[in-house]
């Protein structure tokens, strides 16, 4: 399949959310819609909580300071933005940047299980517990961050390393170096895969 179709089926689904009124109500205290961006063939997805308000204006995801502080770990890990994609489960902003609520994720999930059947990634890395729980329902991030599982969804199967956020662990010294030693092992389990 060329590039191409795979973008024009993500644009496709961007305009599905549009047409089917997706969190109306989000939309209309949102600047736009937020669906994602990097590489339609990517072997690994990131999968965050929602866009805040620099994504928000610009449309595109984490790129604030949490963003930032992903791509020096992106870079660490001998990776580029454009190597990976980057969605969040929720696609619009919350108001004030309040947590999503459990219906809002839910009306996502399916378009968010869309957008990985599109791009096929060899390994989901879920941001924090709001996208972590839909994939390891139940577990708790203190206890099975940096662990990659088999996830079977739809007939679709992935493998799913849960990670800190990397807002949370923007500020908390012990957090911030737990996820830097979780991400260095992104690039090795993906070589695992391709094997
Ligand atoms: N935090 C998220 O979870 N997603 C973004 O896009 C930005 C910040």
């Amino acid at each position: 399949m060329a590039a191409t179709d795979r973008q024009r089926q993500l644009d496709e689904l961007a305009q599905d959310i549009l047409e089917k009124e997706v969190c109306a109500d989000l939309r209309a205290q949102a600047t736009q819609l937020v669906m994602g961006e990097g590489n339609a063939f990517a072997d690994i997805v990131f999968i965050g909580e929602a866009p805040g308000k620099k994504e928000d204006i610009e449309g595109k995801p984490f790129i604030g300071a949490a963003g930032k502080f992903l791509n020096v770990m992106l870079e660490q890990a001998g990776m580029d933005r454009s190597d990976v994609y980057i969605t969040n489960i929720v696609k619009y902003r919350p108001p004030n940047n309040r947590d999503p609520l459990p219906a809002e994720k839910a009306a996502f999930l399916p378009y968010l299980l869309r957008q990985l059947a599109i791009i096929q990634p060899k390994v989901v890395i879920t941001l924090g517990r709001h996208s972590m729980e839909y994939f390891v329902p139940g577990a708790k991030i203190g206890d099975v961050h940096g662990v990659a599982v088999n996830v079977v969804i739809d007939n679709h199967e992935f493998m799913v390393m849960p990670l800190y956020h990397p807002a949370a662990a923007l500020y908390n010294g012990g957090l911030r170096q737990t996820l830097i030693d979780d991400f260095l092992k992104v690039p090795d389990l993906v070589k695992t895969l391709s094997a």
